[in-house]
């Protein structure tokens, strides 16, 4: 049975979801201004994670991810770019959805724009100023009124006097209270605007989801998730706004996701220390190291990047690679012990760590198979390891596409910390995957001809480039170290 922690309770609770056999899920999804980074790629990576677990389980999944195509960055940055806005964003999202691709992460069933959705949004915001909850300001703003809301701060456990006293001292009149929230801004010169009964203006980001989320998956759906900085504001508001609007309860299990750290700070644009989707592909061999090193821990708990983290994922991986090397995979799937293991840590709130250990156990258990020359017994542990590596996204190659991969080059940029980063020196040139095997021809040669001088010099010449060659009856194969 699936276990969910639901941030709502804070509780660990069974997952039913409301039509048996479905599932209707929503997460928050970028604001395409920049390149996405290594904070966005576990999010992206967890929510993918998740999806593919439930299929696995028999659910249909509809899956909603939406774009933030309009905001105050967006504009301003298409403004310095001296572009109009929807060819800055669109860039940006061919971008994301290239970083979805390199990554494995499956792209949403629906991807709704804001812009695409102003009737929707216009049509809530009116709903609420009819509710009273809502009440449109002399600026052309539309505000919230978050104290006509009782439960306003009880999702992320905060108290309305607490937050007003913490509250920044806004110039802004046109609010009844600083704490309420803007759903409709009404638009200054030159900016971009759509009708409302309010005037021109763009909608705030906190109701784009609210909209969005409530026309396409209805009024009260299963699953809602997002990075754990969304939970207040963003997921609070967006509570406030959706249950007003319809007296429905809106949402039944609340999902957040741990941040990306690098030393010991959150990894955000704001803050300036972000590595992006593409810049870290660069440094490891293959993107299923990223996805080991983000599903390596529970998805809640927070993440270090740095170098040797990314090494750690990679050689965890490579063990898993190097078992299932030279063992043929079966045309049926047969499940041991160790699915039931896997699943059970999976139905524990997606434990995808220790999801992962057991995926090493079945490793340690194909090596042993394989020694004892039971290869019967290895191809069936290594279908079933592929199989159950699925969900989190790895092992899904050959194994030789995967272990002769080229070894990543990694300038000082790949360093999290700046004494790092000035010892770490670039690396000299790689031998292609042609060269390799020239040269391992050579060796052939030189032993046949009883030359082990120069089959010995040949094997020091490649270890010196960090190629790893080993000799079996069937011939010699390589690995890159
Ligand atoms: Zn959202």
């Amino acid at each position: 049975m699936l276990q969910i922690l639901n941030s709502m309770s804070g509780r660990k609770e069974v997952f039913k979801p409301l039509v048996a056999g479905t599932v209707r899920m929503y997460a928050c999804g970028i604001t395409v201004y920049d390149y996405c980074h290594l904070g966005h790629a576990r999010m992206l990576i967890v929510f993918d994670m998740v999806r593919k677990y439930l299929r696995s389980q028999g659910y249909q999944v509809t899956f909603v991810r939406n774009i933030t195509d309009i905001d105050d960055k967006i504009i301003a940055r298409a403004a310095e770019n001296k572009q109009p806005i929807a060819e800055f964003t669109a860039h940006f999202i061919r971008a994301m959805w290239d970083d979805y691709a390199a990554l494995g992460v499956e792209r949403a069933d629906l991807e709704p724009r804001a812009t695409e959705y102003i009737p929707a949004i216009v049509s809530i915001i009116t709903r609420l100023v009819r509710r009273g909850y809502a009440y449109p300001a002399p600026n052309g703003d539309v505000y919230f009124a978050v104290d006509k809301f009782k439960d306003y701060g009880k999702f992320s456990g905060r108290k309305l006097e607490d937050l007003r006293a913490g509250a920044r001292v806004e110039i802004n009149e046109a609010k009844h209270d600083p704490l309420d929230f803007v759903l409709w801004k009404g638009s200054k010169e030159g900016e971009p605007a759509w009708d409302s009964p309010w005037g021109p203006g763009r909608p705030g980001w906190h109701i784009e989801c609210s909209a969005m989320s409530t026309q396409i998956l209805g009024p009260h759906f299963d699953i809602h998730g997002g990075g754990m900085d969304l939970v207040f504001p963003h997921h609070e508001n967006e509570i406030a706004q959706s249950c007003c609007a319809t007296d429905e309860p809106f949402v039944n299990y609340w999902m957040h996701n741990g941040f990306v750290r690098v030393d010991n700070e959150k990894m955000s644009k704001s803050l300036g220390n972000f590595f992006t989707i593409r810049e870290v592909l660069g440094w490891v061999r293959d993107a299923e190291v990223i996805r080991y090193l983000l599903l390596s821990s529970h998805y809640r708990a927070p993440i270090n990047y740095s170098v040797e983290s990314l090494d750690q994922a990679d050689a965890a991986l490579e063990r898993l690679y190097l078992a299932l090397r030279g063992v043929e995979l079966p045309t049926t799937v047969t499940a041991s012990s160790a699915s039931d293991k896997f699943e059970a840590a999976m139905n524990d709130d997606f434990n995808t760590a220790l999801a992962l250990s057991e995926l090493q156990q079945l490793a340690r258990e194909i090596n042993i198979a394989k020694t004892a020359k039971n290869m019967t017994l290895a191809s069936q542990l290594a279908g079933e390891m592929v199989y159950l590596a699925k969900v989190i996204g790895v092992v899904q190659q050959v194994p030789d596409v995967f272990l002769r991969k080229a070894a990543p080059k990694r300038g000082p940029e790949a360093y999290s910390t700046k004494a790092a980063r000035s010892a770490s020196h670039s690396e000299g040139k790689v031998l292609s995957d042609a060269e390799i095997d020239q040269l391992i021809a050579q060796r052939i040669a030189a032993r046949k001809s009883k030359d082990w001088k120069e089959s010995d010099r040949i094997r020091d010449e490649l270890s010196a480039q960090g190629i790893l060659l080993e000799d079996a009856a069937q011939g010699t194969s390589w690995r890159r170290r």
